[in-house]
């Protein structure tokens, strides 16, 4: 059949693509859905987070053999905040041990905001690594003969799961610097239970770039699907991290990734996951896929209002739980194209 316009081209290319993969036609379907949910506030406790389109939305999804799904505004970048937690977190493990890092940071969920200023009475240790003071420690941990060769062993991190070299967001590092007060209350507190090393102005300095990393919700599908892929990047066929610590990674996004709403997504989610203020949100469902989404407004708990619901709508479709071994419920990968 000829197309006679056109609309019908549009409607024909649709409808092959569609057919080709029923996933990418779900996922279409859900965005254009959630898109007109308005909820939610942009972060505003630096300016330039509050200046950002708040209609941007994007959903990613990247499967362990490389093969990938983008919706609505996938290449939009925003920053990554504390999505980027887990990644220091396993440099930190690689560069140390299990040991002396458990030593220094703990792994356990608490129910207070992701900047709380409270350490573990017993062991004076932040609670977990996706808090901010667990990431300041986790940042303390990256090794390095000087400053700049711990930058550069971050960024080289980051772009190993990114699969192409990262930019930081300048304006967005230099306002957290000006205005990171608490998160430098929170290492002075630190400093003093012996917890990190006394160069605190320098491992804030890389907390702070950590969190004003430049990324696409495609992107966070691809380091998703690395930590899906047991630390192998499935585009680039890069080692990102020791394939023996991503399950400390997994282990701490289930438990704690999603701040104090982690026992909720855990439970009515089931994958291991980490959001960031900056309106990201990184999942992997193991074994199979990794799963992106921006949208930068946030309800109160600091998360991605239309991310959130995204996955609410997904796993209507698919049964992505970590502990349903139902293969028939979870036919994600299978649907990816005929
Ligand atoms: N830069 C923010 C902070 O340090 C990151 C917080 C976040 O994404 N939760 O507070």
């Amino acid at each position: 059949m000829k197309p006679s316009s056109d609309a019908s081209l549009d409607a024909l290319i649709g409808k092959m693509r569609s057919a080709a993969s029923p996933l990418r036609e779900r996922l279409m379907d859900i965005h254009s859905r959630i898109k007109s949910n308005a909820d939610g506030k942009l972060a505003c406790y630096i300016p330039e987070l509050s200046r950002v389109d708040p209609n941007l939305f994007g959903v990613s999804i990247v499967s362990v053999d490389g093969r990938s799904i983008d919706v609505g505004d996938a290449d939009a970048p925003f920053t990554i905040q504390s999505v980027s937690k887990p990644f220091v977190f396993g440099l930190g493990l690689e560069d140390h041990g299990r040991d002396y890092v458990l030593s220094k940071i703990g792994v356990q969920p608490v129910g207070e905001a992701f900047n709380t200023v409270v350490l573990d009475e017993v062991s004076n240790r932040p609670y977990n690594p996706m808090i901010n003071a667990g990431a300041i420690a986790s940042a303390d941990l990256i090794q390095g003969s000087n400053y700049a060769e711990r930058v550069s062993r971050m960024l080289d991190m980051f772009r190993r799961y990114f699969g192409h070299p990262v930019h930081i967001d300048s304006s967005v590092y230099a306002s957290e610097r000006t205005t990171g007060h608490r998160n430098r209350a929170i290492a002075h507190l630190m400093l003093n239970f012996g917890m990190i090393e006394p160069r605190i102005e320098e491992t804030l300095d890389l907390y702070f770039q950590q969190c004003s990393i430049l990324a696409t919700s495609h992107d966070l599908a691809v380091m998703g699907a690395t930590l899906a892929n047991r630390g192998v990047n499935p585009i680039t066929g890069e080692r990102a991290i020791d394939a023996c610590y991503v399950k400390d990674l997994l282990s701490v996004m289930y438990n704690c990734g999603m701040y104090d709403f982690a026992g909720e997504w855990g439970y009515r989610i089931g994958i291991p996951a980490k959001s960031g203020v900056g309106g990201g949100i990184v999942a992997v469902v193991p074994g199979k896929i990794g799963i992106g989404t921006f949208s930068p407004k946030l309800d109160p708990k600091g998360n991605s209002v239309r991310g959130i619901q995204f996955f609410n709508e997904l796993i209507k479709h698919y049964s992505l739980n970590v502990f349903d071994r139902d293969e028939d419920q979870c036919l994600i990968l299978e649907h990816f194209s005929k």
